[in-house]
């Protein structure tokens, strides 16, 4: 069992306040415009009668015939937020009301119906409610973070300022062994692997609540905007890739690092079964070719792609290299610059609005953007030579990439549309 202590919710009491004040608010000016349209149809209260009914409106007449519990003007035995709205009709439509008729609606027995007899009778109904925990179910993709949406309703002083969450963590469909959720100290929760779990939460007052989280393994596309330009985004988490299972989430952000494959013609698609399987070595957030880009890792999360300390602290994403040359020594061979021109122009735009856009997201900017060959140098990670050494071939060079990336940062909007799930 997983046990996890949650957050203490200082606004509940501050927002019973605003939901009494605005409720009140509304029903007084909708009470003003009805009041205004019926009040040549009522009687006057000198002229009714305890038991007799009159052709004037419902609400209207019931409070006439108040008798019994204070603040129940409707007398259905409950006190409730329609009895606040009924005083708060009668305190503006009738100026002239006789005692007799004040007795439950008087609330504060100051002898006059007024819109404080209707917000007392409104916070007695939210202060006498006895409190359930709204804990909707949900579902979830795999690598999605979130905190669990469980709310006292009617928020109630003293009550359910400390949730203590339960979950039967159960095991995933997936045959991977792990577990469906994982929780966080800070109470965020990671949707782990495939499968249903159970979750229970407790208030301060010992009342329980569950939901169902059931969480899947799904394929979603997404069109990022930046400017004019538009890249094609398909996400699909490795869910068996050893990093997805077993590194922390980013604790700060230092930027992004660019790769590229050294792996000629094989595309962004084809890492997904090349990859999604335990005992792979490495890991990288995503993979752009000339179509468009691959996700294959939450960017909460450290990747395994540019060695200590730079994973801890940096995303990435591989550009993928184009068939027609090899790999002698590291050196590309038989690289024909003219015919992979064109290739290049794509996975240059793509790379440049994709860094844009997660400079955007992130808070970056272009000066935190380094190749994997610049981490190198530096001394931060791994010494490779990508992908100057292509970059190069086609004179282009990293600090051209940092100018290409600002100057998208500076020319629009720049988005995400929402996800639409596509079937396997
Ligand atoms: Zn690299």
């Amino acid at each position: 069992m997983t046990k996890i202590k949650q957050y203490k919710s200082p606004f509940e009491k501050f927002f019973s306040i605003i939901l009494t004040f605005s409720l009140l608010f509304s029903t007084l000016i909708s009470a003003r415009a009805d009041s205004a349209e019926n009040n040549s149809e009522l009687p006057m209260i000198e002229d009714v009668e305890e038991n007799e009914t009159y052709d004037v409106p419902d609400d209207c007449l019931t409070y006439l015939k108040v008798i019994g519990k204070k603040g129940d003007v409707d007398q259905n035995g409950e006190l409730d937020s329609y009895d606040a709205l009924l005083i708060l009709r009668c305190s503006v439509g009738f100026k002239d009301i006789k005692k007799k008729f004040l007795k439950n609606a008087d609330y504060d027995e100051d002898g006059q119906i007024t819109s404080m007899d209707s917000l007392l009778t409104l916070v007695e109904y939210v202060n006498t409610q006895p409190p359930v925990i709204k804990f909707p179910d949900l579902t979830v993709a795999c690598g999605d973070r979130f905190y669990f949406d469980a709310k006292i309703v009617p928020p109630s002083e003293g009550i359910g300022v400390t949730f203590e969450y339960e979950t039967d963590d159960a095991e995933s469909t997936d045959g991977s062994g792990e577990w469906v959720l994982d929780f966080t100290n800070t109470g965020k929760v990671k949707a782990h692997h495939p499968g249903k779990s159970v979750v229970t939460v407790t208030a301060s007052n010992g009342l329980t609540a569950k939901c169902t989280v059931t969480v899947v393994d799904q394929i979603t596309k997404q069109t990022i905007h930046v400017g004019d330009n538009t890249l094609n985004v398909t996400k699909h988490i490795m869910t068996k890739n050893d990093a997805y299972n077993e590194t922390d989430d980013f604790e700060r952000l230092d930027g992004i690092v660019i790769h590229s494959t050294a792996t000629p013609g094989v595309m962004a698609d084809r890492w997904y079964a090349a990859w999604n399987k335990p005992n792979t070595d490495a890991a990288v957030h995503a993979f752009l070719d000339d179509k468009g880009v691959y996700q294959y890792l939450p960017f909460e999360q450290i990747a395994w792609h540019a060695g200590k300390p730079c994973n801890r602290t940096y995303i990435d994403f591989e550009i993928c290299e184009p068939s027609g040359f090899y790999y002698s020594k590291n050196i590309m061979t038989d690289y024909d610059v003219k015919a992979q021109q064109d290739y290049f122009d794509k996975i240059w735009k793509n790379a440049t609005v994709y860094t844009a856009y997660l400079c955007t997201e992130y808070g970056l900017s272009s000066d935190d953007i380094l190749s994997h060959a610049e981490v190198g140098r530096l001394g931060i990670g791994t010494n490779h030579g990508d992908p100057d050494h292509w970059f190069i071939k086609h004179n282009k060079t990293m600090d051209d990439f940092r100018k290409e990336v600002k100057r998208l940062m500076n020319s629009g909007n720049i988005y995400i549309s929402s996800p639409t799930v596509v079937e396997k």
